[in-house]
């Protein structure tokens, strides 16, 4: 087994990023995250796949309901469990475009999610590695398994954008030069 800096399994990793269905569902997170970048949120979506069907998406709602807790994963969480047992997380996957931040992640451990692949680490707030690792520190509940790096890409540019848009709005706006989308990425697996 290749094993990289952190631990992680790159021979795993590589297939993960490569396999078909992990492509699609990131995509439709994606899209979710579009949908929160055009509602002037921090564009983060998800959605929750279980035997091959999409049983809840959600995206960052924390800009518009002054509520730090309305995070793309508890708000399709929510929704889940308006319809379905919680033992249903237990047999689904997450497929998220920025890394849980501690938060989330801790519920997610609670809910016993069976696995989360996500796009971009977050450096500031992750908790499944970016900061802590609460995904797989010692516990009462089970760890779960996380698989990063899908489209990673493109979930940083979402970020990007709306940082630019953000910067376009304040009222006396930075020189222009700052404001240039930055689309130099540096590889995450070589
Ligand atoms: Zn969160």
């Amino acid at each position: 087994m290749e094993v990289g800096d952190n631990g992680t399994d790159i021979q795993k990793a590589k297939q993960t990023l490569q396999d078909k269905n992990n492509q699609r569902y990131m995509r439709a997170a994606l899209d979710m995250a579009e949908q929160a970048l055009a509602s002037d949120e921090v564009p983060v979506g998800c959605v929750f796949v279980r035997e091959g069907k999409i049983i809840g998406k959600g995206m960052n709602d924390t800009n518009r309901s002054l509520n730090g807790t309305r995070h793309a994963e508890l708000i399709a969480i929510n929704s889940i469990l308006g319809e379905y047992q919680s033992s249903v997380l237990h047999e689904t996957d997450l497929y998220v475009t920025v890394e849980p931040c501690i938060m989330c992640a801790s519920a997610l451990r609670q809910y016993q999610i069976r696995a989360v692949y996500f796009g971009c680490s977050n450096d500031r707030f992750g908790g499944t590695g970016g900061v802590l690792s609460v995904h797989s520190d010692p516990g009462v509940d089970q760890p779960f398994p996380v698989y990063g790096g899908l489209f990673r890409e493109e979930a940083i540019m979402l970020l990007r954008r709306f940082y630019v848009q953000e910067n376009g709005k304040a009222p006396e706006p930075k020189p222009k030069r700052d404001r240039q989308l930055n689309t130099e990425i540096l590889p995450l697996i070589n």
